[in-house]
């Protein structure tokens, strides 16, 4: 675990270590198949009505659980009671809001290997990627308590005439709707509710569609820990639907959204066509991430870089690399280790603690991807792909594929799986990837490979993007560590886990008193 002054990152179960496998294995199998349901919760209270079956990605026989979705009266509802709660919940001390978070965290923990199971099953999350999603959970949750603290210290009296007493506050803003993806459907999904509960806000959180058994179990958890039942308002079901009945509603006073680019557009209109107070948006989008990798690079830890940075997740991380840009000196060398390297890895079940590359999250995204793979082998040339057991035939698994083509402009949009774009440039030509990586107007993740430090730095510099990693892959960013966030296209910032995530969620109040 890594040590800050305040607080640690939580460190999870390290299978490598058999005292802590062999339990964690044991407990596992409980969550095997057991079944999970979510409905609607407003006001604390269950909604009942007509639920509909959710299987996994892993296996389209394996049923999770069952779930019912909001309505567009279970939306009004919510936005009722949460309204009516913010200024209860404004009022409350900054104290007892943090201490719930990091209550919340310590129940995260130990509920972690059902948790843990439910990613697995729900989102096709390999097992690894299901514990450092509970870790991320854990880290927001006691990160934003700390930094909620400090934002809400009172401050020194401002400078002004004698005999005046000049002071600024900061609160709540007030109902909060957090829109969140599948890809981190743990880990966001509470970064968001989080973030705005402990600043005073009163949330309606809208997971994503394929997610919703994960989501609802977290919010039993908050309010077994305590919440206020009319401060986290939970509606699982259609975007369309309910995002846009939340969206134009004028009680709602900001918007916290991760998604796809497209989406937080659809919402950002929603908000500006409303004819009441102007809302906050904080959007956290999609990317066309790239690396860059010069002949001075170390072309074995280059691969290895990729291969995490590509395919971990089954490439369904916002920040996965999506084009490898290789230095024409050092791109046959490379080439030749990475299709190596692609032979070796497992694609299969996600219960399986030796698997590389999970199922993608459901049959139109696997249809969408292989439809790619196909376009862009019939136009570029097929580097490698790895190798498909039988197993996967059960589930929405596609291959890592790796691809050579001419121009990042064949990429019309992301394309998000474990699909790998590679373009050969000469160095003279370097200028010219720069600027044909900043024109796509995505700016999240960017990955460069130098031994030449003043270059790398360089090249950080040119390439408008939110977060730059340097000889390493550029995944799995940290709370706390590596604040995180795009920029254009991919976002509106603030940085996720970083110091200036929370100011986004308040407002400032000036008080002048001539005493
Ligand atoms: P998505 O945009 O399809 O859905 C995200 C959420 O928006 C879901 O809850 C969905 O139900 C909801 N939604 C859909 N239509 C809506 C509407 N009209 N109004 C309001 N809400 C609506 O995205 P996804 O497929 O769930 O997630 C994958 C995307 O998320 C990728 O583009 C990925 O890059 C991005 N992402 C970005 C970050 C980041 O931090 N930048 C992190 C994770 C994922």
């Amino acid at each position: 675990a890594t040590i800050y002054p305040d607080r640690s990152n939580s460190a999870g179960p390290n299978l490598d270590i058999s005292a802590q496998a062999e339990p964690f294995f044991a407990q596992l199998q409980e969550y095997q198949h057991c079944q999970w349901q979510a409905h609607p919760i407003i006001d604390g209270e269950s909604v009942s009505g007509a639920t509909q079956t959710v299987c996994s990605p892993r296996n389209r026989d394996e049923i999770v659980g069952q779930v019912q979705w909001a309505t567009t009266a279970d939306c009004e509802h919510a936005l009722m009671v949460a309204h009516q709660a913010f200024p209860n919940w404004r009022n409350t001390s900054v104290e007892l809001r943090a201490k719930l978070l990091e209550t919340l965290a310590d129940q995260l923990q130990a509920h972690q290997v059902e948790l843990i199971a439910l990613c697995t099953r729900e989102a096709g999350k390999q097992l690894h990627d299901g514990i450092d999603e509970v870790r991320e959970a854990i880290d927001f949750c006691r990160y934003y308590a700390v930094e909620a603290r400090k934002l809400f210290r009172p401050g020194a009296p401002l400078p002004g005439p004698t005999g005046e007493l000049n002071e600024l506050f900061v609160q709540g803003r007030g109902v909060f709707v957090c829109i969140s993806p599948w890809n981190f459907p743990l880990a966001i999904f509470l970064g968001q509710i989080s973030a705005a509960l402990v600043t005073g806000n009163t949330v309606i959180a809208k997971p994503a569609e394929q997610t919703s058994l994960i989501a609802h179990r977290t919010v039993e958890l908050m309010l077994e820990v305590g919440f206020p039942a009319d401060v986290i308002q939970l509606l699982p079901g259609s975007g369309k639907t309910l995002g846009t009945a939340l969206t134009q509603d004028n009680r709602v006073t900001g918007v916290c959204f991760t998604g796809s680019t497209q989406t937080a557009q659809l919402i950002n209109r929603s908000l500006a066509a409303r004819d009441g107070a102007i809302a906050t948006l904080i959007a956290e989008t999609g990317g066309q991430n790239c690396m860059l990798v010069d002949s001075t690079s170390l072309p074995e830890q280059v691969v290895k870089d990729v291969v995490q940075s590509a395919f971990a997740s089954a490439g369904q991380r916002c920040s996965a690399l999506r084009v490898l840009y290789l230095q024409a000196e050092i791109a046959d060398k490379v080439i030749a280790l990475l299709a190596g390297a692609m032979q070796e890895l497992n694609v299969g079940d996600t219960w399986y603690h030796h698997t590389d590359i999970g199922p993608v999250i459901d049959t139109a995204a696997q249809q969408q991807l292989l439809q790619h793979i196909a376009d862009m082998q019939s136009r570029g040339r097929l580097i490698a792909q790895s190798p498909m057991p039988e197993e996967t035939n059960t589930g929405s698994y596609v291959p890592a594929t790796a691809v050579e083509i001419e121009s990042i402009n064949w990429l019309s949009k992301e394309q998000f799986g474990p699909v790998l774009h590679v373009i050969r440039y000469k160095k003279s030509d370097l200028n010219d990837v720069i600027a044909q990586i900043n024109a796509t107007g995505f700016g999240l993740t960017l990955g460069i490979h130098s031994r030449n430090t003043q270059l790398a730095l360089t090249i950080a510099d040119q390439v408008n993007v939110g977060n730059v990693y340097i000889n390493r892959n550029q995944i799995g960013a940290m709370v706390g560590t590596q604040p995180f966030g795009g920029q254009g296209l991919s976002g509106t910032g603030p940085k996720a886990g970083g110091p200036r995530y929370l100011p986004r969620f308040i407002t400032e109040k000036t008080r002048s008193n001539n005493i």
